[in-house]
């Protein structure tokens, strides 16, 4: 779950709601049969809702097909919806002490700036990756890696003080940052402000009061046009977050809502930046 929520969420804004949804939700199978609109109200303030609707899915299919346990298997873990690369390693790293690698946004640019001063391909840097792991306490090291991306080797790293400085190529060879075109390293996201994905939230943070008629929600997105305002509705009811019937929307999986996507498909799965 806390996986999941750190795909595009800061630790910091993700303490309180994991801890919200293990208290409501201490095993799968409490997730997957809670209506998907409690899952979706309960994710509030984590932005990014497809991945509420991804647990939600991922929660029944663990239910019906592994027995309500959360599989082992890499593949197992990668054909639940919203788990890509990033999150299926780091589950059988850190909850399963597998042999391996996580290489996510953090991770990527340290090996492209540490260790080889260029761009790497992603088939590089999952290869880098693997070759680098110790023999033991591999889930320590893949902390370790991701610490120092998230720490030190930011996306303006912090030199002067990063643990592996005496070793870093970029750092001695110089030249220009191999980092931001790397496979694995994410580019910045768009402004939130004044983008769909802020619509998309007012819409969602209005429906968690109750359903709204399409003349409700107008009111409420009264400052952008009306295509707009379809656009977005079109948008949540496309990745099966709300439901319509004639001009009355709610959340999918309410009292009032029938959820109306299935399992989100490969295409539509949430992927951490380091999942690309
Ligand atoms: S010395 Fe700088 S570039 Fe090299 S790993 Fe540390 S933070 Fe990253």
């Amino acid at each position: 779950m806390s996986e999941v929520m750190l795909q595009q969420t800061q630790t910091s804004r993700v303490i309180e709601p994991w801890q919200r949804f293990l208290e409501r939700f201490p095993t799968p199978s409490a997730c997957a049969d809670a209506p998907l609109a409690e899952v979706l109200t309960l994710w509030q303030g984590l932005g990014y809702p497809r991945r509420a609707k991804a647990l939600h899915d991922a929660a029944g299919i663990i239910q019906e097909r592994f027995g309500g346990v959360v599989p082992r298997d890499l593949e197992d873990l990668r054909s639940l919806p919203g788990v890509g690369e990033y999150t299926a390693a780091a589950v059988a790293s850190f909850a399963f002490a597998q042999r391996v690698a996580v290489l996510d946004t953090n991770v990527g640019r340290v090996l492209a700036r540490a260790l080889e001063n260029r761009t790497l391909a992603r088939s590089e840097a999952r290869r880098l990756a693997d070759a680098l792991l110790p023999r033991n306490d591999v889930a320590l090291f893949n902390q370790a890696m991701l610490d120092l991306g998230a720490q030190f080797c930011r996306a303006t790293p912090h030199c002067e003080i990063c643990p592996v400085a005496s070793h870093c190529r970029w750092r001695q060879e110089g030249g220009e940052d191999p980092a931001p075109n790397s496979a694995a390293v994410s580019r910045a996201q768009s402004p939130y402000e004044g983008s769909n994905r802020q619509l998309r939230g007012r819409v969602l943070r209005a429906l968690r009061e109750g359903p709204h008629s399409e003349g409700q929600l107008d009111v409420t997105l009264s400052d952008v046009s009306a295509q707009r305002r379809e656009d977005v509705l079109a948008s949540l009811e496309r990745d099966g977050l709300v439901t319509r019937r004639g001009r009355r929307v709610s959340l999918a999986g309410s009292r009032e809502g029938t959820s109306v996507g299935g399992p989100l498909a490969a295409s539509d799965s949430v992927v951490k930046k380091g999942d690309r």
